[in-house]
């Protein structure tokens, strides 16, 4: 650093602090997300799903064409500004839209059909920050691109239900809709306008607004005034056309085959302009009756097109918030594989042990014995101390004569046996005990 830069004790900011709505993640929670991530990475390689990851910073126009305006998360939380060299750009609000724009730009349309991609990261939304709600929130995603078969859809929720599982919650809820495509949709859309028109004095000014810009979207309203005339609201299942049908139908018959309990939630829309036909949401009964979705995702057969493509590329999604997901009641993350209990606790006596301690440590790593160590101490109680918390098993001590005689003390911690080791067998010998 240029030395003339550096902060005077007068102007330096002594209290720096995150962002609202984002936080500093370390320790077990960590953790707890290393081995969510793991799991989740597994079950989806073992279902045929290859990695992907996108930039967190994308062109604004990217979000604005794929999600649409008229959404919350283009209108009003989409972290978006303008860089030093002029250009437009946003913090990533989803998954989905970059992933498409990864398939064509990366040539994913000419390999074998459907490509099953799965992505995991930060995401973006400037919303208002609450228990399970922040403005950096991570999810893990899941893609089939290329087809329209309904057994990709299948896929996407019965995955989405195995890593909840296997995150430990029991209660789980999945709930189902269709919106039909194009023409159905068109339909039932003018039907929900002219209904709404009818009770425009009896809604809130948000589903005023909505009536105007989105009206699928006055099905997701949550105001307690506004329920009657929505549960009374025309339902897109009966406006489906005839393949829409057939569709849903088959996607129904795939969870029962797979003993998958869904119900019909009629007023599940979703909110995204680039949904089509199949939406989905799950959340955990566990977590009481105003429990928020902790996965949601549907079928997104026209994005490809408002992305610019010349080509109908049909494909389905999921996403699972995984902060929710940590948070829910019940979950139970295996915890991440690099986290090893320690074996040993590694004592190091004097500055000539010192200098020979990260050898040690390369010959314990090498062998597979996880260590604990304390590298600033330098008094042997305090150190006999902190094994003797930590529940080890063993602890090494390497004192000046031991450093001199390349040797080490192996201590057996619970009946204090000691034996000198030479360093060089020291992994072989530690990865044989018990
Ligand atoms: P969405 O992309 O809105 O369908 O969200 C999919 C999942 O991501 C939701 O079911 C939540 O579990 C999670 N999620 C969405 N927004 C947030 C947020 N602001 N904070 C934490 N999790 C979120």
């Amino acid at each position: 650093m240029n030395p003339e830069k550096i902060p005077s004790e007068k102007t330096e900011k002594k209290d720096s602090r995150t962002l609202k709505g984002m936080r500093d993640i370390f320790g077990d929670e960590y953790y707890a997300y290393q081995g969510f991530y793991e799991k989740a990475t597994e079950i989806a390689i073992y279902y045929g799903f290859q990695p992907i990851e996108t930039p967190v910073l994308e062109e604004e126009s990217l979000f604005i064409s794929g999600v649409g305006e008229g959404t919350d998360i283009v209108d009003k939380e989409i972290y978006a500004f303008k860089t030093k060299g002029g250009d437009r750009v946003a913090l990533r609000p989803e998954g989905t839209v970059s992933i498409m724009r990864a398939y064509f730009e990366n040539g994913f349309q000419s390999q074998p059909q459907p490509v099953m991609l799965y992505f995991y990261g930060p995401l973006f939304r400037h919303d208002k920050p609450q228990r399970g709600r922040y403005r950096e929130f991570r999810q893990f995603d899941l893609e089939i691109i290329g087809t329209s078969k309904s057994i990709a859809d299948a896929m996407i929720i019965k995955l989405s239900l195995l890593i909840l599982e296997e995150a430990g919650l029991k209660n789980l809820k999945l709930e189902l809709n269709s919106i039909g495509d194009k023409e159905c949709r068109t339909e039932y859309r003018k039907e929900l306008v002219s209904y709404y028109k009818k009770h425009l004095k009896d809604v809130c000014g948000d589903c005023r607004e909505r009536l105007k810009t989105n009206p699928l979207r006055l099905l997701d309203c949550k105001n307690p005034e506004c329920q009657p005339i929505k549960n009374e609201a025309p339902n897109a299942i009966s406006f489906l056309c005839t393949p829409c049908k057939a569709h849903f139908k088959e996607l129904l018959e795939y969870l029962e085959m797979m003993e998958i309990t869904y119900e019909i939630n009629h007023n599940l829309v979703r909110g995204l302009d680039y949904y089509s036909r199949t939406v989905f949401e799950i959340s955990n009964r566990d977590d009481g009756p105003e429990a928020s979705a902790l996965a949601g995702g549907g079928r997104y057969d026209y994005l490809a097109r408002r992305l610019g493509s010349k080509r109908d590329t049909p494909a389905v999604g999921g996403a699972i918030g995984v902060d929710r997901v940590l948070l829910s009641t019940g979950a139970t993350t295996p915890h991440s594989r690099l986290l090893k209990k320690p074996k040993v606790f590694f004592i190091q006596l004097s500055f000539d042990a010192k200098l020979k301690s990260m050898q040690v440590i390369e010959i314990l790593r090498k062998a597979k014995v996880p260590l604990a160590q304390s590298i600033s101490k330098d008094s042997l109680a305090t150190q006999l101390a902190i094994a003797e918390r930590l529940k080890v098993p063993y602890t090494i001590i390497l004192g000046q004569r031991e450093a001199l005689e390349n040797t080490v003390i192996v201590r057996n911690m619970n009946n204090r046996s000691q034996e000198v080791m030479p360093i060089k067998e020291l992994g072989e010998y530690l990865k044989n005990l018990k």
